[in-house]
């Protein structure tokens, strides 16, 4: 008997050693999470060179920003089998140099969340980055805790999760069959599929439906506990319905988690979501009224699912063999965030989520943004390549005029097919000709679109995605049988003030800036750069509070009313005293950009129309 127990285990301990060097093993303890901070423990492959690098991403697929996650590293350790420290270095923020690497068996360090870590000085975007309260919710975003050994990104993962009872982990992974009590095992190929689903560890609010051919998960923590995955799951389904019916019928996956965070921290400046193949993570103010939410979260989660289109399925080599520490910038995110952001509206408007009024008004504002705040002579081209570094105050406008890049080139190519097909029809035969596996050459996509269409094409792109030319909206719209006026003026009240506000000293405060960018009604109250907020209306006007007082204003000014505002003031002696300042609100004449439908548009262009809108 005895030594049948040995033998047996002799033989466990010998099959899990081999299995371990040929693979990664990691375990995470959510139990033992101390002040933001998880410890983590991988054993590695086994390596056959006498050096290698251990990275911690430097910035991972669909950011479009430096992350630098190795700089929430600490303590981090080499160890052989015997548990003798191996000597490493630490040349750069996401790179430990290990030597003796041949006898190299576990890593271990502490990693700090991103998103409560003031002392580390790199802004990571919520969606793609990591928290730890140890009693509320975890947010794995897994390459935010998990690294690899440079050259072994294509060795499996096993990654053991503990957890505390009644957590429960939310990801699109499947986890294997566990003995242990609390402990969840993960498999993946790869640290590419790893790092591909996120999980989101909290007490369980879930929802489950069936849309199509897909079982869709919606898990939700609410910091206030204001939403439910109840709630939510019912802005998910009109939405992923459209999208089925506009990919072909099918969805294009067989599982998807939505994964949604909602934060109470005061005073949010973002939020949105990060995309992956079946999942995605958002990000959101748990302050949001029921019908902000649910507006917010329709929008989200269209443009995130629609992502498997592009990049996800169709993508270049750059994206395809992402280098998660010296990725290369493709051209073409007029196609991976500017086509997905137009097909996001043009599904909702083509399934009814929304009406066309509605779909016009998302543009008015697209084409408004795109023209006040961005560089309109910029090429996409450009904006693309150099989104990390040159252009990255241009890159939100991806999901400006990227989404109008999308809306003109399918409607050029309805036009010129005579209503035939559209973009939504191209990317269908593009996502068959590469699929997930096989990546595009950057240089030779628009030649490749203009072969599978028309010559034309290869002009629109060299035009508006190549040059700067501003896009041809007129035509387009006009191609639609809608009425477009970009000088369109009316009669409005008056309500913005546009001053430029900084941070107090005391970092409570806030403290006009600049006011050359400031409104008539702006000017007229009388701010003097250097003012410090005492009041709004009465009401105290600080960091904490603004947002409620603006809000406040907003929903209740009315022409003829007076706006008042109390500062601080330095005299001319130095010494501050409380000024009062006021202003009554006007009426004025304000330029808009008008987009009409025409109440009888041509034969032609009811036809284009009625295609664009899949009637
Ligand atoms: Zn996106």
């Amino acid at each position: 008997m005895k030594l049948t127990k040995v033998l047996t285990l002799l033989l466990t301990l010998l099959a899990s050693s081999a299995w371990a060097q040929k693979n990664y093993k990691v375990e995470i303890d959510l139990t033992k999470a101390t002040a933001d901070q998880l410890s983590v423990e991988i054993v590695t492959p086994k390596v056959s060179t006498d050096q290698i690098d251990f990275h911690v991403p430097k910035i991972v697929p669909g950011t479009y920003a430096i992350s630098n996650f190795g700089s929430f590293v600490s303590n981090f350790k080499a160890f052989d089998q015997t548990g003798n420290v191996l000597a490493t270095s630490h040349p750069d923020a996401n790179t430990w140099k290990i030597e003796n690497a041949k006898k190299l068996y576990k890593i271990t360090y502490t990693i700090d969340d991103t998103w409560d870590t003031p002392q580390i000085k790199e802004d990571v975007f919520e969606p793609g980055g990591t928290s730890f309260e140890k009693d509320t919710a975890f947010v794995l975003n897994t390459f935010g805790v998990i690294g690899y050994l440079q050259g072994n990104e294509k060795k499996p993962y096993q990654v053991q999760i503990k957890h505390a009872t009644g957590f429960y982990g939310s990801t699109s992974l499947e986890p294997k069959k566990s003995n242990i009590p609390n402990v969840d095992v993960f498999e993946t190929d790869s640290y590419q599929t790893l790092a591909d689903a996120p999980i989101l560890y909290a007490k369980p609010d879930t929802a489950w439906i069936k849309v199509a051919n897909a079982s869709v998960l919606v898990s939700v923590f609410s910091a206030g506990g204001k939403s439910s995955a109840k709630a939510l799951v019912n802005d998910v389904r009109p939405i992923l319905e459209g999208h089925a019916k506009y990919l072909g019928g099918k969805l294009p996956v067989k599982k998807y988690a939505f994964l949604v965070y909602l934060s109470n921290k005061k005073n949010l400046t973002r939020f949105g979501a990060l995309e992956h193949t079946q999942s995605c993570l958002t990000f959101m103010p748990d302050s949001f009224s029921p019908e902000q939410l649910s507006s917010q979260f329709r929008d989200i989660a269209s443009h995130e699912f629609l992502h498997i289109i592009t990049p996800l399925t169709i993508h270049s080599e750059e994206i395809g063999n992402f280098d998660f520490i010296d990725a290369k910038m493709s051209k073409h995110l007029w196609m991976y965030e500017g086509v997905t952001e137009y097909a996001a509206h043009h599904s909702q408007v083509r399934s009814g989520a929304i009406t066309l009024e509605e779909y016009l008004k998302r543009q008015t504002e697209k084409i408004g943004i795109s023209k006040k705040y961005f560089n309109d002579t910029l090429a996409f081209t450009v904006l693309s390549s150099e989104a990390l570094d040159k252009q990255k105050e241009q890159y939100q406008n991806v999901y400006q005029k990227g989404a109008l890049i999308g809306l003109c080139l399918d409607v050029k190519l309805l036009t010129l097919s005579n209503g035939k097909y559209g973009l939504r029809e191209v990317m269908a035969r593009l996502g068959k000709k590469y699929g997930t596996k096989k990546s595009f050459k950057d240089a030779v996509l628009f030649d490749q679109i203009a072969s599978m269409t028309f010559p034309e094409i290869r002009t629109f792109f060299k035009d508006y995605v190549e040059a700067g030319k501003p896009l041809p909206l007129k035509e387009t719209f006009d191609a639609l049988g809608i009425a477009y006026n970009p000088d369109a003026t009316h009669k409005t009240i008056e309500t913005s003030m546009a001053f430029g506000a900084g941070l107090a000293p005391d970092r409570k405060h806030l403290v006009i800036a600049d006011m050359s960018g400031a409104t008539n009604l702006g000017k007229r109250v009388g701010f003097q750069p250097g003012d410090v907020f005492v009041t709004m209306n009465g009401d105290p006007f600080t960091l904490e509070t603004y947002q409620d007082c603006f809000a406040k204003y907003s929903s209740t000014v009315k022409l003829g009313d007076t706006v008042k505002f109390v500062v601080q003031r330095k005299d001319a002696n130095g010494e501050e005293k409380e000024v009062s300042l006021e202003a009554d609100i006007r009426e004025e004449v304000q330029p808009y950009i008008s987009i009409e439908p025409i109440a009888s548009p041509s034969a032609t262009q009811q036809k284009i129309r009625n295609a664009w809108l899949g009637k």
